[in-house]
């Protein structure tokens, strides 16, 4: 059976532990030898312990966990030649010539590098003699398979990633509990959510919380000042007792400028004179329980993934498993990559009628 190794990189988020467990279980049924690799790349680079072999029962009682319990990190050493030379000698040790990488565009973009350069690292190691010809022919060709695990939903090519719908649970349960108490004493909440230079987060948090007003990094707007306090005040004519206002940490105004939490709360102060308060929600919306949604589609994705695998050779281009119309399908990762980064470029070039035409569906 093939060598099929499992890693979580970049910041978690809910719904990777069913990935890893789908990823472990499927390898395992189709008779493959499956690794967890701890800690990201860092555990890639350093070997050791941090590769061992998965078995049936090491992701038992993990579906319902959030976070990843293989561990996440960034790893500077895996940006470096030298640093990818190590991962390919430990891969080499293990028997492994398959990866899954579940990340975010940085892991994914690493892992698609990697690939590319496993041959000419093969051949440095032989030159080394940190290999034997038989191994340098044997492994060969190096297969990756990515899956996206970001609760931002800021991966181009797939309509949900991992996590963000768990993200959104956390948020709407915070919107309903500060409804409850804004209520009781009429006040003005501004919340601000996760999304870093996405929207998503927010725009779904205001829509199915009821929020009067939301500021998102797509849709700047001229004179929002104004904007914002005549539909606060129209609010509370019509007999409102509170009003809740959610902001996108990523929020910028038409200059590309950021609006921030205390921006607007001093805006409403100062022109409505209404008690306003601010909650931040912070890195509550990446923790907890994983979300039904989450589970499967860790679960889809990563069994998708390993039959990527499993049908791939050195000719096969690299894919990241994405959901399509609810379908877990296989698109090419190095475009999704690319597409990706063509966002953040518009997005930095203040074109965002463009950057969300590239997004696309999400
Ligand atoms: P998140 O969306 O949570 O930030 P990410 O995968 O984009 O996830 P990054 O910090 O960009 O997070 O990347 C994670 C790790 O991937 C880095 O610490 C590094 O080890 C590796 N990596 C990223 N970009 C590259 C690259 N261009 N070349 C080699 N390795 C890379």
């Amino acid at each position: 059976g093939k060598g099929i190794a499992v890693f979580t990189s970049g910041g978690d988020s809910q719904g990777m532990n069913a990935a890893v467990r789908a990823v472990v279980r499927m390898g395992i049924y189709l008779g493959c030898k499956v690794y967890f690799i701890r800690e990201g790349y860092q555990g890639m680079v350093d070997g050791g312990d941090n590769i061992v072999e998965a078995n049936w029962s090491s992701v038992s009682c993990i579906i319902h966990k959030g976070g990843t319990i293989i561990g996440s990190a960034r790893c500077k050493d895996f940006r470096e030649r030298a640093g990818r030379l190590k991962a390919a000698k430990n891969l080499v040790d293990n028997g492994i010539t398959n990866l899954v990488v579940i990340g975010g565009d940085g892991s994914l973009t690493g892992a698609d590098l990697f690939r590319q350069e496993w041959s000419s690292l093969l051949d440095e190691l032989l030159k080394n003699n940190q290999i034997t010809t038989e191994q340098r022919e044997k492994y060969k060709s190096l297969q990756i398979a990515g899956l996206v695990g970001s609760i931002d939903n800021d991966f181009c090519g797939t309509d949900m990633t991992i996590g963000t719908d768990s993200a959104l649970h956390r948020i709407i349960e915070a919107i309903d509990a500060i409804v409850s108490t804004a209520y009781s004493h009429q006040r003005t909440f501004i919340m601000e959510v996760m999304g870093r230079h996405c929207g998503y987060l927010a725009l779904v948090a205001a829509l199915t919380g009821e929020a009067d007003y939301v500021f998102i990094p797509e849709e700047p707007e001229e004179n929002w000042q104004k904007t914002l306090c005549d539909k606060l005040a129209q609010e509370r004519n019509s007999g409102q007792r509170l009003n809740i206002i959610i902001v996108s940490e990523g929020a910028i105004d038409r200059n590309g400028d950021p609006i921030t939490a205390e921006q607007v709360k001093k805006v409403v102060v100062d022109n409505l004179h209404q008690d306003t308060r601010i909650t931040v929600l912070g890195h509550v919306q990446r923790g907890g329980n994983p979300s039904a949604f989450d589970r499967i589609l860790g679960c889809r994705m990563g069994a998708e993934a390993v039959m990527a695998l499993m049908e791939a050779d050195e000719n096969t281009e690299p894919c990241v498993i994405s959901l399509d119309g609810n379908q877990a399908v296989r698109v090419p990762l190095m475009e999704c990559v690319k597409q990706t980064k063509a966002v953040a470029q518009a997005m930095a070039d203040k074109q965002w009628e463009k950057a969300v035409s590239l997004r696309g569906k999400s």
